[in-house]
């Protein structure tokens, strides 16, 4: 089985700005992937080649992306063997000779690499989770514990100052569909509850799907309200919170605001450590900024024991990045992001580095996403056990979900779910959570 042709288009992503699709054409048929975009991006992630041509979609533009995969990436691929990621992917790597893929782009690189992964899981007749599974070295049997982000702030949500995600984790659930119900059936509780408080317009929703009610600036009362829609739906103890504050968007040289209050580094380790004893809260990503190690440094050391704490612009999936984390212990969790590093290859090397060294890997969408479902077949192929893909709400973001759900189906009674073992076994926490204002 060897690649016939490679084609790239501009297509548009779930915000409507104009994204990269490819087209890889073997003798089993076509393959087709489509890369995502951030909005709150890491500024140490691989580089997103757009036009800055302002006559066309505000100079947001991937023609110069596309033309680089038909002139430059597609041409040496013709011939090749799919299911040769590694080799496939290192000859990308050549082609473009940066530190960051500035010459061609991450998002050119990437979306063949997606489809060169997605032909060579046709080539050998397996599903891709269980060829990711051979790239990566496991046997693909795991089903994620999704993120599921009811709430949206921050960038995602037109907010300043602003924690970005709230997210619910169905850790009681027994298995992905069990879970992604539960979910499903708190987030429509949620929509009640800040209906019949706000008014409809509190349910207007943002990038992931999630509520975005501009009028709850209270953390507190965010997660007050989560944790009162998932006792409606009668799921009370059963779901966890993780939260990602994506704290580079608020960090102003040395200090951190969110809402109307500012922090230091010692009273925003104290703040969440507070929320904390509060909430069931399982896992913080980016409670300090890309590049303010030390203050990664104090949290791990004052909560690593009990929290997952998650690096994303920390770390942007890139290995160096990672290993210069484990050395400091400034976190005990990656965020897996494709398009931060740029290659299939990259990224499941950053998976393996992290649990390789006892970390936890989560897999996550972009705020821009398309209805391509690779990451689904990734966090199973790779068994890393958790997956933020938004809330349970807009095609974009129930495209990974309901390929979760196949997945599971297909794997049948091999499927594991196993939130116990997958994620952070107890919270900051230590009893059942009854909040003071719960109704
Ligand atoms: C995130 O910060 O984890 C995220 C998904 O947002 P974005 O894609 O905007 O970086
Ligand atoms: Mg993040």
């Amino acid at each position: 089985m060897t690649i016939k042709s490679v084609k790239a288009r501009e297509i548009l992503d779930s915000r409507g700005n104009p994204t990269v699709e490819v087209d890889l054409v073997t003798e089993s048929g076509l393959f087709r992937s489509m890369v995502p975009s951030g909005a709150s991006a890491g500024k140490h992630e691989a580089l997103e080649l757009r036009d800055g041509d302002k006559t066309r979609y505000q100079g947001k533009g991937t023609l110069k992306a596309v033309a680089n995969v038909n002139n430059i990436i597609a041409p040496k691929l013709v011939g090749v063997d799919p299911t040769l990621q590694k080799e496939v992917d290192n000859l990308m790597l050549k082609l473009d000779g940066t530190p960051n893929k500035a010459k061609l782009g991450a998002n050119a690189i990437l979306a063949v690499s997606m489809a060169v992964s997605k032909a060579g899981a046709a080539a050998k007749s397996v599903p891709l989770y269980h060829h990711v599974g051979d790239l990566f070295g496991t046997k693909a049997s795991s089903l994620p514990v999704p993120m599921c982000n009811v709430i949206n702030g921050g960038k995602h949500a037109g907010q300043e100052n602003s924690i970005q995600e709230h997210m619910l984790m169905p850790t009681g659930a027994k298995s992905f569909r069990e879970g992604i119900r539960m979910i499903s059936e708190s987030y429509q509780q949620l929509s009640s509850l800040l209906k019949k408080k706000y008014g409809v317009g509190a349910t207007l929703i943002g990038d992931e799907g999630g509520f975005a009610p501009s009028q709850i600036e209270d953390i507190h009362e965010r997660l007050d309200l989560m944790l009162s829609a998932v006792k409606n739906a009668g799921y009370e103890g059963m779901i966890k919170i993780a939260l990602d504050p994506a704290s580079s968007e608020f960090y102003y040289d040395g200090i951190y605001k969110i809402a109307k209050k500012s922090y230091n580094r010692g009273e925003l380790v104290d703040f969440y450590a507070d929320l904390c004893k509060t909430y069931p809260i399982i896992s913080i990503e980016d409670g300090f900024a890309e590049d303010d190690w030390d203050s990664w440094v104090e949290m791990t050391k004052k909560l690593g024991s009990k929290l997952q704490i998650v690096g994303d612009d920390l770390f942007v999936t890139n290995t160096e990045r990672i290993t210069k984390g484990i050395k400091l212990k400034s976190a005990n969790s990656v965020l897996i992001k494709l398009n931060q590093i740029g290659s299939v290859t990259e990224t499941l090397n950053a998976i393996a580095m992290a649990q390789k060294n006892g970390w936890t890997a989560v897999v996550s969408h972009r705020s821009g996403e398309t209805e391509d479902n690779f990451i689904a077949d990734m966090v199973v192929g790779t068994n890393s056990g958790q997956i933020k893909t938004g809330a349970p709400a807009r095609s974009d973001r129930n495209a990974k979900y309901n390929q979760l759900l196949r997945i599971e189906e297909e794997l049948g009674n091999k499927a594991q779910f196993k939130p116990k073992t997958q994620v952070p076994k107890q919270g900051y926490i230590q009893k059942p959570y009854i909040s003071p204002k719960h109704p």
